[in-house]
Order: structure tokens, then C-alpha cells, then sequence
């Protein structure tokens, strides 16, 4: 199986070596926002520890299967009971921790959000990392490692997660192919969210989210007046002329942002009279809809006033 995470090279390369030469350390943390891959990243580490096959993680082996859908027996998710991870449940965690395992290849304990243990809860996990049971896995996923109590990030192998740049083909593919978005629109969705995957993907899933992603980078692609950056960027929207509507209605309120922030006299890539034109040009545009105008003719001429 290949790597699913995506851009993050150094630690792609840092986990293949140590599922290749078979040394998955007993505790790993992995940082970074939601939506980054830290979930993905954990479940690739306990197929390559569990994997019933040769060359570990084959993802088609009944433990990989039972892994993704989460009722392996040796591997376990633990999740906040409420807003916070209790001491009570890394009790149990730790009991279990000792128990043999059910399969060969041993256990694998991930914490989802280890930042919401609470300090008490971390001191008892502690204790278990500071005489890990043989064969266990653990593997924290934390907002920030720095959330975590100092005596447990020096036991644990830290990976820092970052987001993807925007033009990484691979982010793109996986927006693409998870959202069911074009191109162009995975790349909007990439550049309005960061290049935080995971987000981009439930963006996209909110339309409004989406459209105002798509109108922020509208903007940025003024300011670099391309006119062909933008009539591709416009281009999903041919056959679409409800969305056109919301479109414009998107783009006019990210000007009028624009336009509040020269009032308080923040930086912004347009001068005044600029942003008022495009304002207008934009509000004469939108009552032109009306009229069924050919899609193609309204985007070029939304290009031209936006690079005028
Ligand atoms: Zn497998």
C-alpha cells in the first residue's frame, strides 16, 4: 500500500524506513490542526504493525480491512468522553495495554485528541509510557504537541504535520477525488483553506464555504491581474447559472470587505477607486443575469473589469 499522506516528504520517508526495517517505536505523537492527515497517518502505522503480510501494510488483508473499519481487536481508538479524555478511561487503557494481544504482530493504542487529557490523565498515561508493555503501540494525535505534558513528548517520537502547498498534484488528486470537484476547483478549494486537506474536502461540501473560497481566490488573481488564471477559475461555472448569481453575490461582499479594510486604512492590493469600479461593474453585471446572457461573454467581461 502506498503512503497515504499526503506532501510532508521528511516524515513519509522517516515512517517508511521504520515500517521497512520493522522498528515502529512504542510511542509516536503526531501534531497539527484537524483535517492535516494525523488520523490517516496513525491508521497507515498500525496496519504496517498488525498487517497479516509479508511486506506490512498490504491493505487487503482481513487486519487491514478490520483496521480501517475500526473492530480489529488489537487495535483501538480512544476518543474524548465529552469535551476531555478522562483519567478513568486511561485506566482502562492501561489495563488493557497488558493484556496479550490477539494477533502476532502485537497492539495499537491511538488517543484522538490527547490534548483534552486533562493533566491528571496524563500523569496515569505516563505511567505506562514509562514502562511500556511489550509489543504496544501507542500513538497520540494532539492539535500541538506543546499541549502535552513535557515528561510525555520526550518519551514519544514526534511527526509535525504541515499543510500541502497548492499546486502539489497529489493534494490535488485527493481533493479531487474525495470532494468530486474539478481541477481548477480543487485548487481554489486548497488555496481558501491553506492547503489543509482535509478541510478543503468539507468545504467543499459546503457550498457557500466553496463559493466564497472560490471568490477570495478571484480576488488574489486580480490583484496579480491574470486574466486567464481567473476565466479558469470561473470556468466550472459555464453550465451553472444559479451559481454564477451566487458567485457575484460572493465576490461583492469579498470586495466590500476589501473595501472596509482600505477604510481602516489596512493593506490592501487595490486602490480605492478600483475596488469601487469593480463593485459597480459587478452589481451591473448581476442585474444582467436576468436577461439569460451567453456565460461565456458575462466571465470574460468579469475578467476584464477585475485585471482593468
Ligand atoms: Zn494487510
Amino acid at each position: 500500500m502506498q503512503m497515504p499522506l499526503i506532501g510532508n516528504k521528511r516524515i513519509c520517508s522517516m515512517v517508511n524506513s521504520m515500517v521497512k526495517n520493522r522498528r515502529i517505536p512504542h510511542a509516536i505523537l503526531i501534531e497539527g490542526e484537524e483535517g492535516l492527515g494525523k488520523s490517516t497517518l496513525s491508521r497507515y502505522i498500525a496496519k504496517a504493525a498488525l498487517c497479516d503480510n509479508e511486506n506490512p501494510p498490504c491493505d487487503e488483508c482481513k487486519t487491514c480491512h478490520l483496521i480501517d473499519v475500526g473492530s480489529h481487536p488489537d487495535f483501538q481508538v480512544v476518543e474524548p468522553d465529552g469535551a476531555q479524555i478522562k483519567v478513568a478511561q486511561i485506566r482502562e487503557l492501561r489495563v488493557e495495554a497488558f493484556l496479550s494481544p490477539m494477533s502476532a504482530g502485537g497492539r495499537v493504542f491511538v488517543i484522538s485528541a490527547a490534548h483534552t487529557m486533562n493533566d491528571s490523565a496524563q500523569n496515569a498515561f505516563l505511567k505506562v509510557l514509562e514502562e511500556p508493555p511489550a509489543n504496544v503501540t501507542f500513538i497520540l494525535l494532539a492539535k500541538s504537541a506543546s499541549l502535552m505534558l513535557e515528561t510525555i513528548r520526550s518519551r514519544c517520537v514526534i511527526f509535525s504535520l504541515s499543510p500541502v502547498s497548492f499546486d502539489e498534484p497529489d493534494a490535488i488528486s485527493k481533493v479531487m477525488a474525495l470532494a468530486g470537484v474539478t481541477n481548477a476547483e480543487a485548487q481554489t478549494l486548497l488555496v481558501s483553506t491553506d492547503g489543509n486537506i482535509g478541510r478543503a474536502v468539507n468545504a467543499s461540501k459546503n457550498e457557500t464555504i466553496f463559493l466564497s473560497g472560490v471568490a477570495s481566490n478571484l480576488l488574489a488573481l486580480a490583484a496579480a491581474k491574470d486574466r486567464l488564471g481567473i476565466l479558469n477559475c470561473l470556468q466550472p461555472y459555464v453550465k451553472e447559472k444559479n451559481k454564477v448569481t451566487e458567485l457575484i453575490i460572493e465576490l461583492k461582499s469579498a470586495i466590500a470587505r476589501e473595501i472596509k479594510k482600505k477604510a481602516m486604512k489596512e493593506i490592501s492590493s487595490f486602490t480605492a477607486e478600483k475596488l469601487n469600479f469593480c463593485y459597480t461593474e459587478l452589481t451591473n453585471i448581476q442585474s444582467k443575469l436576468d436577461f439569460n446572457p451567453s456565460i461565456p461573454l458575462v466571465f470574460c467581461y468579469i475578467a476584464a473589469v477585475l485585471t482593468a
